[in-house]
């Protein structure tokens, strides 16, 4: 028996309860996990909390992210004590996720722990962090260079943002955080935020076109913020797109993508493919100031995880937060 975060469903009833489960309940796979730490995602607080469609199998254990040793393996890249971590792939979806001190995957889906981070570190950077970094990427896909002009992060305070805004501004960009919360501008601005602008600038319906800003974005809240900030992108800049916490829908015009030649890029983290995850956590490993994850991380138990899902959604919970799987 192992102790695990379960998701149940009948008829209506939708529960998440901390709860023993037995291994031979275990999903198929060729590499079964100790885990130690996992993490809290948008995604995961969804799950937990029944409020956005995540899971699509009962029961099931939620959490998107894992860190662990290897227990047992027949998979030929991994062998018993090997440490990885694991990143989507509809683990904590479709698949028994890290909220549990067990996990069985599909070995292909691992990531062997890079070698800068602890288990905890990486979980404190996780799915929303490693997000971030996808972002990066495509920013600089695009050819966005600091000397093009400031960039845009919104959701600031939230787990994408925040480790966005460290990352862009180790790597040189002046990045302005737009957030809900005033009483985190001192935050932002420890994380390298020149500037921080009320969410609420964004948050309503804007023109097709406004004035020029922004070089490159991160969004991750999707709807009309998402419409406002390709609606101030400069001529040829780059907005990246990968959350939906204002809203899944995208009220805007082609105005900026056929007048300035804007780029939307489109960032998913769950199916992206091997190569572009593994650059991702070795350009984490390098790009990354761990001193700053203290700041943007806080640590909670396994118990504390449901209680805790609801104050994400609420907005509560500032940067990310690893779960202590064996506390
Ligand atoms: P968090 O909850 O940690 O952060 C989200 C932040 O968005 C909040 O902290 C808040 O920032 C802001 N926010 C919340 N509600 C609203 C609202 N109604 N309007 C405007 N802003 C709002 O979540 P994550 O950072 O983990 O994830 C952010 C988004 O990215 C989610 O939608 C998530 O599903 C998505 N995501 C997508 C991935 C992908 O693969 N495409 C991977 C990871 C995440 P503040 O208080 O500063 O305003």
């Amino acid at each position: 028996m192992f102790k695990g975060i379960l998701i149940e469903k009948e008829e209506a009833a939708y529960r998440s309860s901390l709860t023993d489960i037995d291994e031979m309940g275990l999903p198929q796979g060729d590499v079964t996990v100790r885990v130690s730490h996992s993490t809290l995602n948008y995604k995961d607080a969804l799950a937990i909390t029944g409020k956005g469609p995540v899971v699509r199998k009962f029961p099931m254990v939620p959490g998107v992210d894992l860190a662990g040793v290897v227990e047992h393996s027949t998979h030929p890249g991994y062998k018993a004590g090997d440490a990885v971590i694991l990143n989507g792939w509809g683990v904590g979806e479709s698949h028994w996720g890290g909220l549990a001190q067990k996990a069985r995957l599909n070995g292909d889906w691992l990531v062997p722990l890079p070698k800068q981070f602890t288990p905890m570190q990486a979980m404190a950077i996780g799915t929303a962090g490693y997000t971030a970094m996808l972002c990066v990427l495509a920013l600089e896909r695009h050819g966005v260079k600091p000397s093009d002009g400031e960039i845009l992060v919104t959701g600031a305070a939230g787990g994408v943002g925040s480790v966005a805004i460290a990352l862009l501004t180790r790597l040189g960009f002046k990045v302005v955080a737009v957030s809900g919360r005033p009483t985190e501008a001192n935050y932002l601005k420890g994380l390298g935020a020149m500037e921080v602008l009320d969410r609420a600038m964004f948050a309503a319906p804007g023109k097709p076109l406004g004035k020029e800003r922004w070089a490159g974005a991160v969004d991750v809240v999707g709807s009309h913020t998402l419409g406002n900030v390709c609606a101030t992108t400069q001529y040829g800049g780059v907005v990246t797109a990968c959350g939906l916490a204002g809203g899944i829908d995208f009220p805007a015009t082609v105005a900026p993508f056929i007048l300035r030649g804007v780029t939307l890029a489109g960032i998913d983290s769950v199916m992206c493919p091997r190569p572009e995850r593994l650059k991702a956590w070795q350009r984490l490993g390098t790009d990354l100031d761990i001193r700053k994850l203290n700041d943007i991380s806080s640590e909670i138990g396994l118990s504390e995880a449901m209680m805790t899902a609801e104050k994400l959604l609420n907005g509560e919970v500032r940067g990310r937060v690893v779960v202590d799987v064996n506390r």
